[in-house]
Order: C-alpha cells, then structure tokens, then sequence
C-alpha cells in the first residue's frame, strides 16, 4: 500500500517545486525521497507537505518546500561537493543536500535542535553529515573551503568568513535583511569566480527567522 505520506509528497514536488520552475534533476528526486513528515512534530505530520514553514520548537521553522528547493538547486550540486549549512534547525534541508552533495557541514546555535536533528538523520542512514554546536556567523574554518554554502537564518549582511570560506567557483545562497524593521529579506546568490572575483544575484524576497550571531 502507498502510504498517504508518499502521495502527498508526490503531489507537493509536482504542484509546488517542478510547476513553480525547478529544474534540477537532483533536487528534485531528493525531495521526492526525503520524508520531510519525520522532521516535524506529531501534530503536524499531516502538514508537512503543505506550502508553508511550520514551527519546530525554539521559535524556530522549518522552511518552505519551496524555499528549500530554491535554495538547494541555486547551490548547484553534484555527488562532489562539499557544502556547508548554517542553520541545521530540523535537519530537513539538510537530509536534501546530503542526498546530492558528497559531505554536509551543518551548524546549529541552539543546542537541542542540533542534537534532535542529529538523531533523525542518523536514523535515517545519513552517513556524510557533520555536526557543529555554536555560531555560524563564523562559519567553520577547519573543514574550509566549501563548494556551496547556504546561510537558512536571515543574516543582517554578508560575513566575511563566508566568502573568505567559498572555494573557487563556490556558491553562496543567503537571506540579507534589506531593511532592519522590515522582517523580509532577499535571497541573495553570490559567486566567487575562479580569479577571486564575487559576483552577486538576486533570486527574489523571502523571509527568514533572524540568525543570532
Ligand atoms: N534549515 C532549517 C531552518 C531552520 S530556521 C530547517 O528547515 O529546519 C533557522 C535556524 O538557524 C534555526 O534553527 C536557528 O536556531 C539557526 N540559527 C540562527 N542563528 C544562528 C547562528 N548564528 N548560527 C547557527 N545557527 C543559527
């Protein structure tokens, strides 16, 4: 028997990832795999797969599926790439990205999370993730540099140890408040060109809860 969980994720890829202009093959099939109902509390299984955050305790949300495809496909991975994540929160976007990318760093600031996170991708086989307990603002220098990094807290601007932490050729996807009082963002692409150089992109608004650096 298809369990309900399997046809609402079906539906989810295909109304609100492939019909709003996702393209990449990857992230698509992992977000037909990944089951985003097991990152989420009991209450709210049965809305996993809507068109919205949901809470996950601490004040914190899981993100749009969306959001999370956006974000992942602009990356622009493959079996190699080493990235790392600011904002573990649930573990969700990060199970999509271990699915694609050859090893996931993953920093949390909020201790709980990061270890309710670790238990459910370590549940589930994940075998390429790292955990960090502390401020991403900072990056994480020992395992630098990163073909991709993607900051899923909104950041008042673009830190340092972030670009400093790219490799050549790296992708940085990012929220940057645009005006302090405004609670939007915009999602920002920034690439690091093979001479050095940065280039940056706009993918649009959005809206993050705030990273606490
Ligand atoms: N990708 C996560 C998003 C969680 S919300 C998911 O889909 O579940 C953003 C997360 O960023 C929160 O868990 C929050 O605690 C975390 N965060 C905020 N500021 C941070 C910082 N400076 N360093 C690391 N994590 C941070």
């Amino acid at each position: 028997m298809i369990d309900d969980y399997e046809s609402k994720r079906k539906y989810m890829v295909e109304s609100q990832i492939i019909r709003r202009g996702i393209k990449d093959k990857n992230v698509i099939n992992a977000m037909l795999k990944v089951e985003r109902h097991l990152f989420v509390n009991e209450n709210l299984k049965n809305e996993a797969y809507e068109d919205y955050p949901l809470p996950i305790g601490e004040s914190q949300t899981i993100s749009q599926p969306y959001i999370v495809a956006l974000m992942s496909e602009a990356l622009e991975l493959n079996k190699k790439s080493r990235v790392l994540e600011i904002g573990t929160g649930c573990g969700y976007q990060t199970a999509v990205l271990a699915e694609i990318a050859k090893e996931v760093y993953t920093v949390e600031r909020i201790e709980s999370l990061s270890l309710k996170a670790k238990q459910t991708l370590n549940s589930l086989g994940y075998q390429n993730i790292l955990f960090k307990i502390g401020n991403g603002a900072l990056g994480w220098k020992e395992n630098a540099p990163f073909d991709a990094i993607i900051v899923t807290a909104a950041a008042k601007k673009v830190y340092e140890a972030y670009i400093e932490q790219l490799s050549k050729n790296g992708r940085l996807v990012i929220p940057v408040e645009e005006s302090r009082f405004s609670g939007y963002q915009i999602l920002k692409k920034i690439v690091k060109s093979n001479n050095g150089q940065i280039k940056e992109y706009s993918l649009g608004g959005c809206r993050f809860v705030p990273l606490i650096d």
